[in-house]
């Protein structure tokens, strides 16, 4: 991916760039994500909240997981598209939506987690980690999503 990333929300009120390399894309198939995504599931791509750079009104709402951890997603004021979201156990990084990128292109899940919900029509890569939750150490997804691009 081509750094610094660029992105913005529907409306174009929402304006970010990210200037340093992400570490990885995940895939989540949890209910909850179906739920806010509307859709069979969400995508995250993993930066450092310190990389992001964001420009225009957010609303934010938190929510709290299975885990008891509170995630706090940042969305457009005015049209409502998620742009990103920090849970209170690992602040220092955050989750954006890949799907808001100028460059959609580069975005593929290196991992994949929640699969125990995961819609049975969708066929994934043999190759790719799949938890069937989600691991309570995130090293566990970071290593998986590594592997995965190591054998690409
Ligand atoms: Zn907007
Ligand atoms: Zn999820």
């Amino acid at each position: 991916m081509q750094i610094p990333l660029k992105g913005s929300c529907q409306c174009g009120a929402v304006t970010y760039t990210v200037s340093a390399e992400p570490l990885f894309t995940y895939a989540c198939h949890c209910h909850s994500c179906q739920k806010r995504t509307g859709s069979a599931f969400s995508l995250g791509l993993v930066i450092a909240t310190e990389a992001l750079r964001l420009e225009g009104a957010l609303t934010p709402w938190s929510r709290v997981s299975e885990q008891g951890a509170t995630n706090t997603r940042y969305s457009c004021a005015s049209c409502g598209n998620i742009i990103y979201g920090i849970g209170d156990t690992n602040p220092e990084l955050a989750k954006l939506q890949p799907g808001t990128l100028e460059d959609t292109s580069a975005v593929e899940p290196e991992v994949h987690m929640w699969t125990v919900s995961m819609q049975p029509w969708l066929v994934l890569p043999e190759r790719v980690h799949k938890f069937e939750t989600q691991p309570d150490d995130g090293l566990a997804l970071f290593q998986a999503a590594m592997d995965y691009r190591a054998n690409t």
